[in-house]
Formats: C-alpha cells, structure tokens, sequence
C-alpha cells in the first residue's frame, strides 16, 4: 500500500487525487499546494470570474467535503526539498512528508517582464485567484489598459476590459497574435474581432520601460512612443516550476522530464500537467502543454498506472479560449504544419481550419464550430487522420467522422 504525495495542489495535482480514490486507491493520498484555499480552476479567472458573472465560490474544483468523504489530505505549505534516498519532501515550515510514491505537478509561473518599471503599482500578471482579485479591483477605476502579450490569457483579459467599455491596447512582440499556438488565420480573424470591439492591437510591438512614480502611468516602446497606461496586465508565458526536480537531480528541459508513463528518471516520482515535459506522440517529439485537459488526462493516466493499470500516454491535445462572441476549440497540436485549409466563413464568425503536416491532417481549430471540433478529436482519439487531398470543396468532414 503506497503513500502518495502530490506536490502542487492546481488542476493536475487535484485530479491525481480524485482519480486514485476513484480507482480504489487503499494507501494515504496527501495534496500539498501553496495557495489558500482548496484547489480551484483557473480558466474562469480570466472569463467568467474575471467579469463577475462567477461568484468565488463556484472556482473551487469541489468542495472541502469532497476531500473529507474520500480520505484526500489537503496540506498547506510550500515544498523545498526532495530527499529521494529517505523519500520525504521538505516543506517550507519544517514539516517533512514521507512518500512512497512522488507526483510533482507543481505548474507554472507568470514569466516576469524584463524592463524598468515592471514592478510598479498597477503592472499586474494573471496566474492565480489572487491575480484575478486584484484586477477586478483595479479594472473598475481604469481608463488606460495595455495588456503586454498576444497570448490567450491576455487577450481573454482584453476581451473582458474592452467589454466594460475600458480604452484597451494590446501589445504583441510577434508579427500576430497567439502565435505559438494557431494558424495565421485564426490569428487574423482574433485580431479583427478584438479590433472591431475598439481595441488596438500593435504587432511587432517591443516594451522598453514602464513609466510611473508610485504607479504606472504609461508603457514606453522600442520606438519611442508612450501609451498612456493606468492598469497594465504582462501575459508574456509562463515559466514551469521545475526547480524542486532540478535540486533533486531528476532531468529537467523546459519542465520536468518524464516518459511516456509520465515517470522521470526516479520511478518514484512522476510528474504530470504544465510542469511536465512528455514525448507527445501527436507532436512526435517532447512537449509540455498548458491546459487543462493535459492536466486531467495526465493526471488520470497515472493514477491508473498507480493503481494497476498502465498505459502509456496518447490522449489527443485539445483546448479552449473565449473571447467576446468567439469559442476558439483546438483539436490536435498546430505547431509545424505547413500547410491550412480554411472551411467555413470567417466573415460571419463561423469557420474551421484544417492544419497539415507533411500532407497529413495534425490539428483543427475550430471558431464557433463545435461539431467540427468533435469530430477532430473523433479522428484523433482513433488513431485516424486526413489527407490533404480529401478536403475538397464540398468535403463534409463531420460525415466522414461519424
Ligand atoms: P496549476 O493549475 O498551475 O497548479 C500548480 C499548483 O502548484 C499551483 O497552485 C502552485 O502554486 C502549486 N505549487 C507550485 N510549486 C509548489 C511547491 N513547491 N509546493 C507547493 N505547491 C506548489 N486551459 C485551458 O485548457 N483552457 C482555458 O481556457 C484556460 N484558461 C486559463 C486562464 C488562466 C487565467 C490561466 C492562468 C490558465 C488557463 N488555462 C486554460 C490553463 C490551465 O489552467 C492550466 O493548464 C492548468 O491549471 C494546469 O494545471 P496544473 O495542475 O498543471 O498547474
């Protein structure tokens, strides 16, 4: 009977536990995390939550007596130390915790904006329930939001400020918005949308400095220019928190280095949801993914292998983002492909693109398609995939699917 101890009480931390007591799990389950509170769900801290239309105490993922009935440990406090030979993680306090096995799903943190001025009052980032607190409390009293990075979270926050009527600019470092993750399409359809809302968008926009005595008051560009700034929110990514794993020897690449069990290099202790780093076979190559389906469907492939039945990791990608109007869905990773076809009409806000690699179907991404989006995972779930060739004019895909 194992002890497992779970470092990091966020979204893949809490489905470990809930899906070892699910599986049967007979030894002691202890759930360790940082924050207050019990564990909540971060999406809506820059939809919903943000804008008020969730109250607070729908963020929790479930509630205390959740933990209670099913024999969950919630422990407050901060982990510093592994000590693999005796197996016990040191926590900030002084306490230690004896495991038999290790889950670090330690997540990640904003990255921090590296010019003068960032730390000014008024420069906010959005990571946690405290962040989103913050800004609500700010945003009323705004007039002049720029919101540094082009990225999903900060272009929701974009979409929640220009909808209480706020001057918004968003500021991108790229030549388009969410690049990491989308094709140029749907880049270009976001940017119009945000654009059509009032909001400006600057691409190949560099932040030198932010301007301001006590708090800020305007953020200067490569080129000279200031924008006049009362709130200003930095969504530039994200760094994992791999520190624990790195200081206690176990591989560390941009996240924590596991297998395609999600183990690292100590059979001990596994690591699952942003902070790791797995060989994805749909991206055929290593990658560490920030959402919340990696963070469930990780974490209930261990518990799985904990409890008896492993299997290596294969679940399809899949993600979400709203903004105003728009469902963004994405099935499959879009990274490298090098081809896109565009079905449907962007014009009136309803389209999919269909993203290939090497003639191959990798990835759709859908805008107010959610069929589309089904059917892609379908596909994917299954093992299939499409030829480049099949999309023809009049293809119907969902058909093809089913
Ligand atoms: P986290 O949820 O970050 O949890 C990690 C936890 O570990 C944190 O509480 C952290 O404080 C704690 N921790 C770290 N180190 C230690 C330590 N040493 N000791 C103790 N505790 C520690 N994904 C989507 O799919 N769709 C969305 O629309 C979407 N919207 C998002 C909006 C926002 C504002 C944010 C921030 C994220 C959003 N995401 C979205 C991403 C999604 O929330 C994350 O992918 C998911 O939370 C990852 O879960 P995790 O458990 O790996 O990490």
């Amino acid at each position: 009977m194992t002890d497992v101890v779970i470092v990091g009480a966020g979204q893949a931390g809490f489905q470990v536990a809930a899906s070892l007591r699910e599986q049967g799990h007979p030894g002691r389950v202890v759930l360790v995390g940082d924050e207050p509170g019990v564990p909540y769900q971060r999406p809506p801290l820059s939809k919903a939550y943000l804008s008020g239309a969730l109250p607070g105490e729908r963020l929790a993922l479930r509630p205390q007596a959740f933990y209670d009935k099913h024999g969950i440990e919630l422990v407050c406090g901060r982990a510093v130390g592994i000590d693999r030979d005796r197996r016990r993680v040191a926590l900030a306090d002084e306490r230690e915790l004896e495991y038999g096995h290790l889950v670090l799903a330690t997540g990640t943190r904003n990255r921090e904006l590296p010019v003068p001025g960032a730390k000014l009052d008024g420069v906010l980032g959005l990571r946690t329930r405290e962040d989103a607190d913050a800004l609500r409390e700010r945003i009323g009293g705004a007039r002049n939001v720029v919101v540094i990075g082009g990225g999903f979270i900060g272009l929701e926050f974009a979409a929640a400020a220009a909808k209480l009527g706020l001057s918004v600019t968003v500021l991108e470092a790229s030549d388009r918005l969410m690049r990491r993750a989308v094709s140029p399409a749907v880049s270009a359809h976001y940017r119009e949308l945000h654009e059509r809302q009032g909001t400006r968008v600057l691409s190949d926009a560099s932040v030198v400095a932010l301007h301001g005595g006590h708090e800020v008051t305007g953020v200067e560009l490569a080129d000279g220019s200031v924008l006049p700034a009362d709130l200003v929110v930095v969504g530039i990514g994200v760094v994992p928190n791999a520190e624990l794993a790195a200081d206690a020897g176990l591989a560390v690449d941009n996240g924590i280095v596991v297998d395609e069990h999600l183990s690292t290099s100590d059979p001990r202790i596994s690591a699952v949801g942003d902070c790791a780093v797995y060989p994805s076979r749909h991206a055929g190559a290593p990658l560490r993914l920030e959402s919340v389906q990696n963070a469930v469907d990780h974490a209930r492939c261990l518990a799985a292998r904990l409890t008896g039945a492993a299997e290596p990791y294969a679940s399809v990608p899949w993600f979400w983002s709203n903004q105003f109007d728009a469902r963004l869905q994405i099935a499959g990773i879009s990274a490298g492909h090098d081809e896109a076809v565009v079905h449907g009409d962007p014009s009136a806000g309803s389209f999919s693109v269909f993203c290939f690699r090497a003639g191959q179907l990798v990835c759709v991404e859908s805008v107010n398609r959610t069929p589309d989006h089904m059917a892609a995972r379908k596909l994917f779930t299954a093992g299939g995939s499409l030829g480049r060739e099949l999309l023809t004019p009049g293809f119907d895909f969902r058909q093809h699917v089913a």
